[in-house]
C-alpha cells in the first residue's frame, strides 16, 4: 500500500487540495484530506509541488511508425504510405520492431500516456513481432492494448498479409496466450475495409464476440475510401458495417471523418465508439469527423495520436489543444468543443473505449496518475479554475514530472526510472542507420 500526498488532485471533475490518494496493489483505494490520515507503516510519497491528474489514453498508435518519422513528411498520402511506411516497414525484423515500440512507448510515457493501443500489423504471417511490441511495454512500463491487425488486401507488404484462417489462428492464440492480464489486451483488429475483405472483417467479428472482447477498425478516414467502398459494396462504410452486422458497442471506429448525418445516428443508436485522431486527420489532410454532432448523440469520443510519422506528436495533452482548436476553426466558434470536453476525450472516454478501469481517479480504478509541476511557467497565473485550461492549451511537456502506472512510478523528475535517452538514442540510431 501507497499513499500519494499532493497539494492538488483531479477527480470528479474538481481540484481536491491537499488530497492524499491511497493505493493497494495498483488499485486506487481512496482519496481522501491529508487531515484524515491515521498514522499507519505505509509507505507515503510526498508528491509535493505536483498536482495528479488521470493518465491520458492514447487509443490509437502504430508503434513501427515513430522509427518513420521524418522520412516521408508533405507528401500526398499515396506517396506517404508508399515511400515512408511501406518502403521501411519492409526492413523491420523483430527487433526492429521491439525497437521501435520501446522508443513510441517510451516518449509516449514522458508526455503522460498511461495506457496506449497499438494497432499492430508486421506480422511476418505469426506473433513474434506482436511478441516483441508486448516485450517492449513491459520493458517501458506503460500499459498495451495491442489491436492485433487482420489483413488480406494484397496490395500491401507481404509481411502485414495472411489468409482469413492463418490470421484467426493467430489471433486466438495470441489472445489466449495474453489472457487476463491487467497491464496488456489483445483485441482483434480488422484493418479497414480496402485492408480487409468481408471475410476478413468477419472473423474479426467472430473473435470479438467469442472472447467478449472490442473490434478496433479505421473507418471513412479519407474521401476516396467512402467512393471505393460504395462502388465495391453499394453502400457508405458504416452502412455497410451496419448491414453485415459489426456495428455493436463492441466497435470502435478510428478516424470516421467522412460519415454522413445517418451515419452519426447509427453510431449513437448502435453504440459504436470512436477514436478521434485531430493531428493526424489534419496531417494527411483527411478532413474533420464531426465530433461535435456525435457528442450531442452521446458516442463516446477518446483521443488518439495515430503513428508519430502522421502527427508528429506522441502527446494526448497535445490532442486534446488540437481537438479543441480545430472545432473552433471547423465551426467559426470560439465557444465550441471546451477545454473540459477535449481533457475527458482524453482521459476518461479513453478508459472507456479500451474498456479498462482507468482515466478517471476514484477508488477502484488502476493507479495511473500524471504529476504535473504546479509551479511550471506555462501553468502561470495559477488558479485551480482555470487550471483544465491551460493544462489542454498552454502546458509544455516539461511541467510533466511523474507518471504512475498501476501503483508503479515509471517517470520520475522527468526521466524514466530505468531507460535512459541514450540507450534509446542508441537503438533507435542502430535500427534506421543507412535508410534514407
Ligand atoms: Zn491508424
Amino acid at each position: 500500500m501507497q499513499i500519494y500526498k499532493a497539494p492538488y488532485i483531479y477527480s470528479d471533475g474538481a481540484f481536491l487540495e491537499n488530497h492524499a490518494l491511497v493505493e493497494d496493489r495498483g488499485v486506487i483505494q481512496d482519496i481522501l484530506p491529508i487531515s484524515k490520515l491515521k498514522p499507519t507503516d505505509s509507505t507515503v510519497i510526498e508528491c509535493e509541488d505536483l498536482i495528479l491528474l488521470p493518465g491520458t489514453i492514447n487509443t490509437h498508435n502504430h508503434s513501427f511508425q515513430s522509427l518513420v518519422r521524418g522520412f516521408s513528411d508533405d507528401r500526398s498520402f499515396s506517396e506517404w504510405r508508399d515511400q515512408g511506411i511501406y518502403k521501411f516497414s519492409k526492413l523491420l525484423d523483430q527487433n526492429g520492431i521491439y525497437t521501435g515500440a520501446l522508443f513510441a512507448f517510451y516518449e509516449m510515457i514522458l508526455n503522460g500516456v498511461t495506457t496506449v493501443c497499438d494497432f499492430f500489423y508486421i506480422h511476418d504471417g505469426g506473433n513474434q513481432n506482436a511478441r516483441a511490441v508486448i516485450q517492449a511495454a513491459h520493458d517501458v512500463g506503460i500499459r498495451l492494448v495491442l489491436a492485433r491487425c487482420l489483413y488480406d488486401w494484397k496490395g500491401a507488404p507481404s509481411q502485414y498479409q495472411e489468409s482469413v484462417s492463418q490470421a484467426k489462428k493467430n489471433c486466438l492464440s495470441l489472445i489466449d496466450e495474453v489472457g487476463q492480464n491487467s497491464m496488456c489486451r489483445v483485441y482483434p483488429a480488422p484493418h479497414s475495409l480496402h485492408g480487409a475483405s468481408q471475410a476478413m472483417i468477419e472473423a474479426g467479428m467472430e473473435i470479438a464476440r467469442e472472447k467478449n472482447s472490442y473490434l478496433h477498425m479505421h473507418i471513412a478516414e479519407a474521401k476516396y475510401e467512402v467512393e471505393q467502398v460504395k462502388k465495391k459494396y453499394g453502400k457508405t462504410p458504416l452502412k455497410f458495417l451496419n448491414h453485415i452486422g459489426a456495428c455493436s458497442d463492441r466497435l470502435v471506429g478510428v478516424h470516421c471523418v467522412w460519415i454522413d448525418d445517418e451515419e452519426v445516428e447509427l453510431m449513437a443508436e448502435k453504440q459504436v465508439k470512436l477514436s478521434y485522431n485531430p493531428a493526424s486527420n489534419m496531417y494527411l489532410g483527411d478532413g474533420v469527423t464531426p465530433i461535435l454532432k456525435l457528442l450531442k448523440r452521446n458516442v463516446i469520443v477518446g483521443l488518439g495520436t495515430d503513428g508519430a510519422c502522421s502527427n508528429n506528436r506522441t502527446s494526448v495533452f497535445d490532442e486534446m489543444r488540437t481537438c479543441s482548436l480545430l472545432q473552433k476553426l471547423t465551426h467559426l466558434d470560439g465557444a465550441v468543443c471546451p477545454a473540459e470536453t477535449s481533457f475527458k476525450m482524453g482521459t476518461e472516454n479513453g478508459g472507456k473505449i479500451l474498456g479498462i478501469p482507468t482515466g478517471v481517479l476514484k477508488p477502484g480504478n488502476y493507479c495511473d496518475f500524471v504529476g504535473i509541476r504546479v509551479s511550471d511557467i506555462s501553468l502561470l497565473p495559477f488558479k485551480t479554475e482555470n487550471l483544465v485550461k491551460n493544462i489542454v492549451y498552454a502546458m509544455s511537456p516539461r511541467a510533466i514530472d511523474t507518471v504512475v502506472v498501476q501503483g508503479r512510478e515509471v517517470v520520475k523528475n522527468g526521466y524514466h526510472v530505468s531507460l535512459s535517452p541514450r540507450e534509446v538514442y542508441e537503438k533507435v540510431q542502430n535500427v534506421t542507420r543507412g535508410w534514407k
